[in-house]
């Protein structure tokens, strides 16, 4: 469980209806109105000659404090009946550095991780985190654009060099030509990243250069395509561009968590997502912004912003009528010339506790509570150990090899070689020659 403390202010930033949870965390460095232990100082503080107590520096705390509204990754066990919800992409197709496109985290007290689309540029996010890349391997792909899978192949690949040994899973929709499904596109993965893959093996631990891949119908209504460790996750159609398009329901001891990926508002999501505990929704945005920033007609803006995807004024209907404890909208630039427009139309039809969602936004659910902070990001992190133990490359495996005319063009300087190879031996016990 996380700490107590925190929880309870928390549970009144929620509480706060009306206001956009983001920006209280985002915008809530709550200070105490006196240094820690000041009350307590105060007296042995007081000089001799003054009764002015003396904050200066012999009185600051020397313990943790234990009630910053931020989230540090690695850094808090979360409870056995807990959800943390991590915003790794929240943003728009072209990735941005403040926002990367869609991809959701979600991690439950019994151990499991899942990640919910993967937009382009929220790889770096997700590594932010520091999860060993072999709990990151289960990928549900909402549908096929590149705002939403754009980083699966930086997943596939990078998790490999980042010690991830168990082979990469995806789920993903069906469409109405095998062309357009999950199966095909993985498979054209898999081609296109060939010289990858294939460099690799032989080279290195490779047993996590594997895909699988489970497609299933993009049309079944409320289908379980998850079981397991007492999570279930069921789909429901999404209306988007084309067919081909879901929604994610997630269930595990009595928490409901519900991701939209892209849609229109439908009669699927506002009969199977009612009472969510958490419901994430694609909430596009304002018409006007399009046409004001990225030179979009009208009709084009209108197009896009309330037909392909869900406008703020919807969202706020949708939320309106399916009641979830915290609604969290997504897919927009969140910025301080956007966020009053979607705003104003949000709430011109939702007035329930709402999320307006950023990148490293982290959201733990209980039943009692839901807490909204910020991620604090350490920018020098390197890959976690993998939790099971690397082997070395596999013999068998048909290594790649440089042509008669690459080998003849290296410029071999040996006697630097020996040098590092000398060093490295010396320092590390090991016996390594340079090739010839
Ligand atoms: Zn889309
Ligand atoms: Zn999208």
């Amino acid at each position: 469980m996380t700490r107590s403390t925190t929880t309870r202010i928390g549970l009144l930033g929620i509480l706060s209806a009306g206001f956009i949870l983001g920006y209280i965390v985002a915008c809530s460095n709550t200070q105490p109105e006196k240094p820690i232990n000041a009350a307590e100082n105060e007296e042995t503080q007081l000089s001799e000659n003054t009764t002015e107590p003396n904050l200066a520096a012999s009185s600051s705390p020397v313990t943790a404090i234990d009630t910053r509204e931020v989230y540090y990754p690695g850094t808090e066990v979360l409870g056995p009946n807990e959800m943390r919800v991590v915003a790794c992409g929240t943003g728009m197709p072209n990735a941005r550095p403040k926002q990367a496109a869609a991809c959701w985290l979600v991690e439950l007290g019994n151990g499991d991780k899942f990640l919910f689309d993967i937009g382009t540029g929220s790889a770096e996010r997700i590594s932010a985190m520091q999860i060993p890349y072999n709990y990151l391997n289960k990928v549900f792909i909402g549908h096929l654009h590149s705002d939403h899978f754009g980083d699966l192949d930086a997943l596939y690949c990078g998790g490999i060099v980042a010690n991830r040994v168990v082979p990469l899973e995806v789920w993903g929709p069906n469409s109405i030509e095998p062309k357009y499904g999950t199966q095909a596109a993985m498979d054209a993965m898999e081609k296109m990243l060939a010289w990858d893959i294939d460099t690799r093996m032989g080279n290195t631990d490779t047993r996590g250069a594997f895909l699988k891949v489970t497609e299933f119908p993009y049309d079944s209504v409320n289908n379980v395509i998850y079981q397991k460790n007492g999570v279930t996750i069921r789909t429901i159609p999404a209306i988007h561009i084309f067919d081909g398009c879901v929604s994610f329901i997630l269930e595990w001891k009595g928490l409901k968590f519900c991701y939209s990926s892209d849609t229109f508002p439908n009669k699927w999501w506002m009969e199977h997502t009612k009472n969510a505990d958490i419901s994430i929704h694609e909430c596009f945005i304002a018409p006007e912004s399009l046409i004001e920033k990225q030179n979009f007609t009208p009709e084009a803006a209108l197009n896009v912003g309330t037909q392909i995807h869900t406008s703020p004024a919807q969202f706020g209907k949708v939320m309106a009528e399916t009641k979830p404890r915290l609604a969290v909208a997504y897919h927009f630039f969140n910025d301080f010339d956007t966020v009053p427009a979607i705003l104003r139309d949000v709430r011109r039809t939702y007035d329930g506790k709402l999320a307006l969602a950023l990148d490293y936004m982290v959201f733990n659910v209980t039943k009692d509570d839901i807490k909204v902070r910020m991620a604090a990001v350490e920018e020098s992190i390197w890959p976690q150990p993998s939790p099971i133990a690397l082997v070395p490359p596999d013999p068998k495996l048909q290594r790649t090899s440089l042509s008669k005319m690459m080998r003849e063009g290296r410029v071999v300087h040996r006697e630097v070689l020996e040098k590092v190879y000398n060093d490295i031996n010396k320092r590390f016990g090991s016996n390594e020659k340079v090739p010839e």
